[in-house]
């Protein structure tokens, strides 16, 4: 074997809220987690998780002047570490959850295995899907956001845009209308995929206009957004629009590509747990956080799932294991 042979108690895959918490609780509970963190990069899919790439945080319970998204992740990480928690930061390349111990890989995934865990947690979290926009990483928590819920706050009084045209955009776009002057909702066709409730609700809405054929194609401001480039889909014309804040509605792909064929998945590739609860259809793998959810996307809910895994972890220890008998 190339990495330990030692077989660990707890593998935790992925460090953004769900993760860390889940540490917290296994290594408080003497089970000496293993979390394997991932790498630096430059999407979502990276250590700490989305709240790396925001800014003021101003909801999550506990910080009533807000906290920035990277210091409120770098406090979990520290007090995982306080009780013991391993934190690595790479990326598993593989897993076999086929047969116990599972087997998590780092890196040669033709070598042998680099870890061997008794139980998996996984929390590898979701992407927001983006344009693919020059300096899009940059702006983000500057005037581009990906979640209305979060930044809308932030923009009162302020002409804003979303872009889509799913269930995601307009429920996004209602929503902002309670805090924005204006918000416009760039569509790339000359329809809408939402469902016809939301669409009525948008087209009631006064200060929601459309704009149909549409697409952006630039962000203009130098620390901040200050404006948009809008291409005509029809013509090719380019025009600006005058826009402070840029909310991305276009959809979200969890990181689930590990685990394909290996555990049962929704039909948009996010994966199944049991009602309630985070376990998963192997015994002893289970899933918290974005990976699993794909209606809250919030980073106390994935805190709060990440405990019910270590939780869970813990109990399935505890039942099936003599160690811990
Ligand atoms: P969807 O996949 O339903 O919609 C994505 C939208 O974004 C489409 O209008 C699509 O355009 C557009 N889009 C995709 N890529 C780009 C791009 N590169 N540039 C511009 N536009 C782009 O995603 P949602 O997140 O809206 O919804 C996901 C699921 O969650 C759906 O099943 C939805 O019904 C559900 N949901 C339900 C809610 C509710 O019931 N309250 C709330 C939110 C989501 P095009 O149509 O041209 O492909």
């Amino acid at each position: 074997m190339s990495g330990s042979d030692q077989v660990r108690d707890v593998v935790i895959i992925g460090s953004g809220p769900a993760g860390l918490t889940a540490a917290i609780y296994t290594a408080r509970a003497s089970l000496a987690p293993l979390v394997l963190e991932g790498e630096p990069s430059s999407t979502s899919d990276q250590p700490g998780g989305q709240l790396m790439l925001t800014t003021d945080v101003e909801n999550f319970p506990g910080f009533p002047d807000g906290v920035m998204g990277p210091e409120l992740m770098m406090g979990f990480k520290k007090q995982a570490e306080r009780f013991g928690a391993e934190i690595d930061t790479v990326k598993a390349s593989k897993v076999d959850l086929s047969e116990r111990p599972f087997k998590i890989w780092v890196g040669d995934t033709e070598a042998e295995p680099t870890h061997l865990a008794k139980t998996v947690i996984i929390s590898t979290g979701a992407q927001s899907l983006m344009l693919g926009l020059d300096r899009e990483n940059e702006l983000i928590g500057h005037g581009l956001s990906t979640c209305a819920t979060c930044d809308g706050f932030f923009f009162r009084d302020q002409d804003i845009a979303v872009v889509g045209g799913g269930d995601s955009a307009l429920e996004e776009a209602n929503f902002l209308s309670r805090f924005a002057s204006k918000v416009y909702v760039v569509v790339r066709r000359d329809e809408l995929r939402a469902s016809q409730i939301m669409q009525d609700r948008a087209h009631a809405n006064p200060k929601i206009e459309f704009l149909w054929n549409t697409s952006v194609v630039e962000y203009v401001g130098e620390t901040k957004l200050e404006h948009v480039k809008i291409k005509n889909n029809l013509d090719d014309s380019i025009s600006d629009l005058a826009v402070t804040g840029l909310f991305i509605a276009i959809g979200h792909k969890p990181n689930t590509g590990l685990f394909e064929g290996q555990i049962d998945m929704k039909d948009n590739g996010y994966l199944k747990t049991q009602p309630g609860k985070t376990a998963t259809n192997i015994e002893g793998v289970f899933a918290s956080g974005d990976v699993q959810d794909d209606y809250y996307r919030q980073a106390i809910t994935a805190a709060g799932s990440g405990c019910q895994a270590a939780l869970e972890a813990e109990r399935w220890l505890e039942a099936n294991d003599d160690a811990h008998a």
